[in-house]
């Protein structure tokens, strides 16, 4: 199957909806989102969709990886922590950005999908199984730290691992929608910016594990 009219078609879309950083659209370009989904779901790839990938997950919409990926506004090297691996996509994105990626997954067969295919694609990054909440300490402090998970509120962890000007960006609420928000660290305080609301999976605690 050829996938090149039906991406080239997504990065119009995306563009018509305001996706304008050329790193970001050459990024999309460049990573095959057909081989982050499952083959059944394979024709709907690059369709505005979030398409199952097992154990209740989700790969998300091209719109909402693209809108996360432009607020990061990343530069060469810069240090980005995901919270929630799933299918590998966002990740490779960010790869593909040059951002050394600390991803960090709570399912392990997902994690070690995921990591497969990252691999074979030739992608360099570190990845931990383990309870997004806590962040990844060892490795801190980031740049950035993206949650493609919902959450409840922000794990207090994760704040002491953002770098002074920092950014968090974190879906927030407890219902299906939640309210995606970026987060500056600016020392004293954290300043708080509302982006929009988007669907996304329920990040899971400890205590539902
Ligand atoms: N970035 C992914 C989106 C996956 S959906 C992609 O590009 O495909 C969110 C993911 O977060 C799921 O894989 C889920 O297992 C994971 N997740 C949920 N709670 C988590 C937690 N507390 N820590 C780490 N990962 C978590």
């Amino acid at each position: 199957m050829q996938f090149e009219k039906q991406k080239a078609e997504m990065i119009k879309r995306l563009q018509s909806r305001g996706i304008h950083d050329a790193a970001v659209l050459r990024a999309l370009k460049v990573v095959p989102r057909e081989k982050f989904v499952p083959i059944a779901f394979i024709h709907q790839v690059y369709e505005e969709k979030a398409l199952p990938i097992g154990f209740g997950q989700t790969i998300s919409h091209p719109y909402t990886v693209a809108r996360m990926t432009e607020l990061l506004n990343i530069k060469r090297a810069d240090k980005i922590l995901e919270i929630g691996t799933g299918s590998g996509y966002q990740c490779a994105i960010l790869c593909e950005m040059g951002a050394q990626v600390f991803t960090v997954e709570i399912d392990r067969t997902l994690a070690n999908r995921a990591r497969k295919l990252l691999e074979e694609h030739h992608y360099y990054f570190a990845m931990k199984i383990g309870d997004g909440n806590l962040g990844w300490k060892a490795c801190a402090p980031f740049d950035a730290i993206i949650f493609t998970a919902g959450a409840t509120n922000i794990p207090d962890a994760v704040v002491k691992q953002l770098k002074i000007h920092g950014k968090l960006l974190i879906p927030i609420g407890r219902r299906k929608t939640k309210t995606l928000m970026l987060y500056i660290n600016k020392g004293d305080k954290l300043e708080q910016i509302v982006i929009d609301q988007f669907t996304f999976v329920e990040l899971r605690n400890e205590k539902k594990i």
